[in-house]
């Protein structure tokens, strides 16, 4: 079994260790209930070092008020399962060690954390990479893993680990789906049966984007988004937050004539929850 390690000052000790020998670390930070999605970055981290450490924290800070910080799925013994053998330690630090004090200092993010989920979850990017910068300065690792499936938390650590300098590097992985093509979420278990079948909206919308890119020509991207949008509008218990087509570096949306690759980007609620979906988009 993965060692559970909860102080950060023991895992200080574990990790000074392991240098002292020379050996590479690669960490994947995740707020636990994991799935296959999450095992993938673990997977990777496996492949290109030495040793791997997975952190299992919920974040208080990157959660706004009434939204699902409580009811966030905790499965800490079942996570510490999946991560062997795969992980060397699984890091479960508690509020108290990662808060000490009311947080008083924070990483801001810049101007791509103002559109898409940015613009509907205020202070979230600002939680994550505040939460990530703690954790990497603990953990201090070689490379760090992160999901496409959260592609502008993606963009937004990429950004932070450039131009505040933290010597390490960001790897963003695929994101992994069932086999209907749904995104694997922690979230997913919040969705009733007949609610896990209309969550499909978002994928198939995404995909008839898709088509639209690859069928030849230059789309333009009024009408990625209304192929996006028609496939969510079948299903009418889906609520769209946001549906975007962005430049995948910048995050800025994009108009006019689609150029070279661009990100269709969504997040839908499907009762009380919140899905989030996107796809890399290029022409034929
Ligand atoms: P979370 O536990 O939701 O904070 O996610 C932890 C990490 O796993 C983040 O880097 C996510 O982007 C990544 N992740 C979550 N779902 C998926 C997925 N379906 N495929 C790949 N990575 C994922």
């Amino acid at each position: 079994m993965a060692d559970l390690i909860v102080s950060p000052q023991e895992l200080r000790r574990r990790v000074a260790a392991w240098r002292r020998e020379g050996q590479t670390l690669g960490f994947v930070p995740t707020m636990g209930a994991l799935h296959e999605g999450h095992l993938s970055l673990v997977r990777q981290a496996r492949t290109e070092c030495k040793r791997v450490v997975v952190s299992v924290f919920v974040n208080p800070s990157q959660f706004g008020p009434g939204e699902d910080f409580s009811r966030y799925p905790r499965t800490l013994e079942e996570d510490r399962r999946l991560c062997d053998p795969l992980a060397d330690v699984v890091f479960t630090p508690t509020v108290e060690a990662m808060y000490p004090s009311a947080q008083e200092v924070w990483v801001e993010p810049g101007p791509s954390a103002r559109g898409l989920c940015g613009a509907f979850r205020p202070g979230h990017f600002r939680g994550v990479l505040t939460v990530v910068a703690k954790l990497f300065h603990m953990v201090d690792p070689d490379i760090t893993y992160f999901g496409s499936k959260d592609y502008q938390q993606g963009v937004l650590v990429k950004q932070m680990v450039r131009q505040l300098g933290f010597p390490l590097e960001v790897r963003l992985c695929p994101t992994v789906r069932e086999p209907d093509g749904l995104a694997m979420s922690s979230r997913n278990r919040y969705l009733s049966p007949a609610q896990r079948a209309q969550a499909l909206c978002l994928i198939r919308g995404l995909r008839a984007a898709e088509r639209l890119a690859l069928g030849g020509g230059r789309p333009e991207v009024g009408a990625l988004k209304a192929a996006v949008a028609a496939e969510v509008a079948k299903v009418p218990e889906a609520k769209v937050d946001y549906i975007e087509i962005v430049h995948p570096e910048s995050l800025e949306p994009l108009t006019g004539a689609m150029r070279g690759e661009a990100l269709a980007a969504l997040a839908v609620r499907i009762g009380t929850t919140r899905l989030i979906d996107n796809l890399l988009l290029r022409t034929a």
